[in-house]
C-alpha cells in the first residue's frame, strides 16, 4: 500500500498550513508549494524535517513541475485578505486565473483529484440571505474588490470546464470568513485586527457604522469540511462556513469583553463594495458531507486570542 501524495498550493498560508497538518496526520505525503508573498514560513516551520513533508518555493502562476505521482491537488494559493488583494491586484487575478490553470493542468496530467479553494466572495454583496450555492452573486467586476471575486469566479468556471471537458475529478469549496491561529497579526481582517487591537490597548476600528454582518468559522471546522468534501463525490460547489451571524459592532463589543480590554471602539470609513450581509446556508454540506461546525465563536476566539498572546512574547494578560 503506497501512501497518498498530496500537493497543497498556498500551503504556507493560514488555511494551507492547517491543511498540511491534517493531511500529514491522515498519513499522506504532503508537498507544500508557496511563493511566500502572503504565506509565512513560520506556519510550516514545525514540519521541516518530517520525511513525509516537502516544501517547494514556487509561484504557481508559472508552470508547475512536481516529480512522481500525485493523488490530490488542493489549490489554496491566493492573497485572501482585502488589504492584500487591494495591494496585489494583478497577482490576485493571475493566481486565480493562471495559477488555477496550471494547478488543473497538473491534476489532469497526473490523474489527481483537484480541490479549489473558492470563497463566499463569489456572492459579492448578496441580494439573498443566507447565501446558498444556487445564488449567482452580485459582484462589481470593475470595483477594487472585483480582482479577488472575479478571479475566484473564473477559477470556479475553469474548474468546472476541466471537470466537464477533461473528466478531471474536481471539488469546489466556498469558504466563508474563517479565523484561528496562524492568521497574521497584520492580516487586516476583522478578527485579527480586533483581537490585536484589544490586546495592545489600541482602539478597535469598526468600518462604517458596524451594522454589516459576517458569520465567522473556526479554522478546525473548515479543515474538517474540506477533508470530507475532498473524499466525497460532489463536483458542484459546497459552502463551508458557520451560520452564526453577528454585526461587526456587536463583534467588536464581544472581543472587548472576551479579552477583558479597555480599548475604545472607533468608527472608520467603510471600504468600497464591502458586503452588507453574509451568512452561509450550509444545508448542502450537512446533507452531502454530514458536516456542521462544532466550535462556538467564543471558544474559537479564546483559542485565537491565546495564539496572538503567544506572539506577544513576554506580554501577559492585562499588560
Ligand atoms: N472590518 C472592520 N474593522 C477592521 C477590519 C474589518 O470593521 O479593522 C469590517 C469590514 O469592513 C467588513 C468586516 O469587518 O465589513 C469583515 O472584514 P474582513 O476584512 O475580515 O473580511 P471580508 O468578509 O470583508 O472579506
Amino acid at each position: 500500500m503506497t501512501r497518498p501524495r498530496t500537493l497543497i498550493t498556498g500551503g504556507a498560508g493560514f488555511i494551507g498550513s492547517h491543511l498540511c497538518d491534517r493531511f500529514l496526520a491522515e498519513g499522506h505525503e504532503v508537498i507544500c508549494m508557496d511563493n511566500l508573498i502572503t504565506g509565512n514560513p513560520d506556519n510550516i516551520a514545525h514540519l521541516i524535517g518530517n520525511d513525509d513533508f516537502k516544501f517547494i518555493h514556487h509561484d504557481v502562476t508559472n508552470f508547475i513541475y512536481v516529480a512522481g505521482e500525485l493523488d490530490y491537488v488542493l489549490h489554496f494559493a491566493s492573497p485572501a485578505s482585502p488589504i492584500d488583494y487591494l495591494e496585489l491586484p494583478i497577482q490576485t487575478l493571475k493566481v486565480g486565473a493562471l495559477g488555477t490553470h496550471k494547478a488543473l493542468g497538473l491534476a489532469k496530467s497526473k490523474g489527481s483529484r483537484f480541490l479549489l479553494a473558492s470563497t463566499s466572495e463569489v456572492y459579492g454583496d448578496p441580494l439573498t440571505h443566507p447565501q446558498d450555492e444556487t445564488y449567482w452573486g452580485n459582484v462589481n467586476p470593475i470595483g477594487v474588490r472585483g480582482v479577488y471575486d472575479e478571479a475566484k469566479r473564473f477559477a470556479e468556471s475553469l474548474t468546472m470546464a476541466y471537470h466537464r471537458y477533461h473528466g478531471v475529478e474536481t471539488r469546489i469549496v466556498r469558504i466563508f470568513n474563517t479565523y484561528g491561529p496562524r492568521m497574521r497579526k497584520s492580516d487586516g481582517r476583522v478578527v485579527s485586527n480586533f483581537i490585536n487591537q484589544a490586546l495592545d490597548g489600541d482602539p478597535l476600528t469598526v468600518y462604517g457604522d458596524g451594522s454589516q454582518t459576517r458569520s465567522f468559522q473556526y479554522v478546525d471546522d473548515l479543515i474538517e469540511g474540506i477533508y470530507r468534501l475532498l473524499l466525497s463525490d460532489e463536483a458542484e460547489p459546497v459552502n463551508i462556513g458557520n451560520p452564526d451571524e453577528t454585526t461587526i459592532l456587536e463583534f467588536a463589543r464581544e472581543i472587548k469583553e472576551l479579552t477583558d480590554s479597555a480599548s475604545e471602539i472607533v468608527f472608520e470609513p467603510l471600504p468600497e463594495d464591502d458586503p452588507k450581509i453574509r451568512q452561509p446556508n450550509i444545508a448542502r454540506a450537512k446533507a452531502l458531507l454530514d458536516w456542521e461546525p462544532t466550535i462556538e465563536r467564543r471558544e474559537g476566539i479564546r483559542r485565537t486570542t491565546e495564539y496572538f498572546r503567544s506572539l506577544h512574547t513576554g506580554v501577559t494578560s492585562g499588560d
